[in-house]
């Protein structure tokens, strides 16, 4: 009996069962919930193929010509991106009458031909030099000495100019110092002679009137009127020691181990001609955009995402920076507009900070922390996005003694993306290398975002549109997406 009631009892259970689909579907749908809507933006603005078209589009060697910080190719891209901000529907900062905030900088340029010949031959531009960044107009033509890392340190018992006499020559000149300690109090000493200000500026105190640089090309150099110079890269420094019974390899790992210089002239003759424009009244333009918190108070505090936008401008030919750093203002892009599109917002506002002249020395970061348009104390989180294109996995870089900052980017590529991530403490006492760096070291809670593992080109032609991944990008966009929502939700 108690079976068959129990039996009974089962039966009007399935029964019920059985007969809710159709109840449910008399009833009205069910509110969406927040991470719903989130979603629903998310899928709907955030896409591979779009973020990828955007990337192509600023890295056209027309319209905005490498994106050289106070060039006109730069101030295109910049009108180009305020107007997706304003497109997307982004509001200006409090109390601001748009998205600009523009400081005053220096720009040298290349603004016609440009070439160099070693022993008369003619180098390859890419494969052997590049131009001089922030290099004087004109033509230097003399014989080349090699003078090492072009460090004169006489407190370190170190001076690569002893014994040589540059005047009136070209100097050959390694990146960076002899040293090789990763100490904090080491790394400290030798940092004002890592400056590529500071090679300019000693390699003319000592009568120089050209240099050969062996480092990435960039604008991030001393100017100095009567000082012509060019990047050159591993091969052509091979080809200039030829014949001299050394090895330029071997010399720097020599310098670099015995801390004794090996400077010797080499008899060869280098003709770099320049043609440029130096400009001390150009401008520099960082945008920010809002999408407004939801929190009636909470909404003053804020969550910052940046990523640079510029690049080296025409060196003389282009170079695109698809990676360094367009995949970041793409993606950057991509993340506003689900923002602002998604039903729900966060409780907090969120900035979307385009900055200009990272790589004429982080002065756009530099210019925004030494003139805050909002308390520096109401920012919650800066994610900042470096060359985030290319790669398997994700790598997170933060100030060694704030970790906590990483947990919003965990959870995130946690629940939603899946990629394999690192975390790198930094220390940040050397040269700060990204705009992060700036905002670590004053004191804003910061994540430097990178995509890593796969394989990228740094300041060079390669880095183009045609070898960036859409998935990457997808990927990229979507850990930042809910990255922002996590941070800017955040007890
Ligand atoms: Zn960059």
């Amino acid at each position: 009996m108690r079976t068959f009631r129990t039996f009974l009892a089962a039966m009007a259970v399935l029964t019920l069962v059985a007969v809710q689909p159709a109840a449910a579907q008399r009833r009205a749908p069910q509110p969406k919930t927040p991470e719903r809507m989130y979603l629903d933006a998310m899928f709907e603005n955030i896409k591979g193929t779009e973020i990828f078209d955007c990337v192509r589009l600023l890295s056209d060697s027309t319209l905005f010509q490498g994106r050289l910080c106070g060039s006109e190719g730069m101030r295109r891209a910049v009108d180009w991106v305020s107007s997706r901000y304003a497109e997307i529907g982004l509001q200006p900062l409090p109390g601001r009458p748009d998205y600009f905030l523009n400081f005053p900088t220096v720009c040298t340029e290349v603004t016609g031909p440009c070439s160099l010949t070693v022993e008369g031959r003619t180098c390859t531009w890419a494969k052997e030099w590049y131009a001089g960044g922030t290099s004087a107009n004109g033509v230097a033509e003399a014989e080349i000495v090699f003078a090492g890392f072009g460090v004169s340190a006489p407190e370190l018992g170190y001076d690569d100019y002893a014994g040589i006499d540059v005047r009136g020559k070209i100097v050959l000149i390694e990146g960076e110092t002899p040293n090789t300690s990763r100490n904090d109090d080491t790394l400290r000493i030798w940092y004002p002679y890592t400056l590529h200000q500071y090679k300019v500026a000693n390699a003319v105190a000592h009568g120089a009137i050209g240099m050969l640089y062996r480092w990435v090309p960039g604008p991030n150099n001393g100017y100095d009127p009567g000082f012509v110079y060019a990047y050159i890269t591993d091969n052509l420094a091979d080809t200039i020691f030829e014949g001299s019974g050394r090895d330029y390899d071997a010399t720097i790992r020599q310098l670099r181990a015995k801390k004794r210089p090996a400077s010797f002239a080499t008899g060869k003759k280098a003709r770099i001609q320049m043609t440029m424009t130096h400009r001390e009244d150009a401008v520099g333009h960082n945008l920010l955009g809002m999408v407004r918190g939801s929190d009636p108070e909470l909404c003053n505090e804020y969550v910052i995402l940046s990523a640079h936008l510029d690049h080296l401008g025409m060196i003389p030919y282009h170079i695109a920076g698809a990676n360094d750093n367009n995949s970041s203002t793409a993606c950057l892009l991509a993340v506003a507009k689900a923002l602002q599109a998604s039903q729900v917002k966060p409780k907090r506002s969120v900035i979307f900070l385009s900055l200009d002249g990272e790589e004429a020395g982080l002065t756009g970061s530099l210019y925004l922390t030494a003139h805050p348009v909002i308390p520096p104390e109401n920012v919650k989180l800066i994610l900042n996005l470096e060359q985030v294109g290319i790669g398997e996995g994700f790598s997170v870089g933060y100030k060694y003694d704030s970790p906590e900052v990483i947990e919003y980017v965990k959870r995130a590529n946690d629940q939603y993306v899946h990629r394999p991530l690192d975390f790198f403490p930094n220390r940040y006492v050397t040269r700060p290398r990204t705009d992060g760096a700036v905002f670590m070291k004053n004191g804003y809670p910061t994540v430097d975002f990178y995509a890593e593992g796969g394989i990228s080109y740094y300041h060079e032609p390669r880095d183009n549109w045609e070898i960036q991944d859409p998935s990457t990008l997808q990927d990229v966009a979507r850990a930042l997406y809910w990255s922002v929502i996590n941070a800017a939700n955040a007890d």
